[in-house]
């Protein structure tokens, strides 16, 4: 009895440390009015159209600081020419940014280096209520407010993948294109970081619309 006794003292505190890890990790969320009021312009606007490939749905997440006014699921750009997989859950500003950055520089740079056209991007990651790189404590990420998207692969007509872990330091054409998609998000997005940022962005671009610096006007481009 004793001893069966002081084995579950034992177990108790280890069971608990479990738990705690299992927890979701908690994150530090700040008020930033500009987030709702730009989207709310986007929204009025009326960029972004729903078609065979873009849902619209009233809000995202909540009840809580994560989420959207209004939900836009993306499952392709560029006139539906070019399939997000798995679709992109975004908010409004996102939306005609990806657009422009896909239109305006992956494709270009697609026909350029590499001879063909490309397809479809891998999405590694776009809503999810999570701290920054989910340290416990950090920052709400832009993941946050679905106003950011990951990509890891680039899929050409031809049947090549691109992939950002592999290419960033493959050979010199898939280089070529992987270091000219990735500054030229750098003028379409106000974040761009890539595997020359941190190993935690070693396998992808991470591509969002924060606001940075004391006019919001500044840009990260790593
Ligand atoms: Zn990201």
């Amino acid at each position: 009895m004793f001893r069966s006794r002081v084995s579950l003292a034992l177990l108790l505190p280890a069971v608990l440390a479990l738990w705690a890890c299992s927890q979701t990790p908690q994150f530090i969320a700040k008020d930033e009015p500009w987030r709702a009021d730009e989207e709310r312009a986007c929204l009025a606007a009326g960029v972004v159209h729903e078609t065979s490939f873009v849902a619209s749905r009233d809000s995202l997440g909540g009840p809580s600081v994560c989420g959207a006014l209004r939900r836009f699921t993306v499952a392709a750009t560029v006139h539906g020419s070019v399939q997000l997989r798995p679709a992109a859950l975004l908010r409004c500003p996102m939306v005609p940014a990806v657009d422009r950055w896909v239109e305006s520089v992956v494709m270009p740079a697609a026909r350029y280096y590499l001879g063909s056209s490309v397809v479809e991007l891998k999405v590694a990651a776009s809503y999810s209520c999570r701290p920054m790189n989910n340290v416990d404590g950090a920052n709400l990420s832009e993941h946050g407010h679905a106003n950011a998207v990951d990509i890891s692969t680039f899929v050409l007509a031809d049947g090549r993948e691109v992939a950002v872990k592999s290419g960033w330091w493959g050979g010199l054409a898939e280089r070529n294109f992987l270091r000219d998609v990735h500054r030229g998000a750098c003028g379409v997005f106000t974040t761009v970081l890539g595997p020359g940022y941190d190993i935690n962005h070693r396998d992808h671009f991470h591509l969002d619309l924060a606001r940075h610096g004391r006019d919001g006007e500044g840009r990260i481009c790593k």
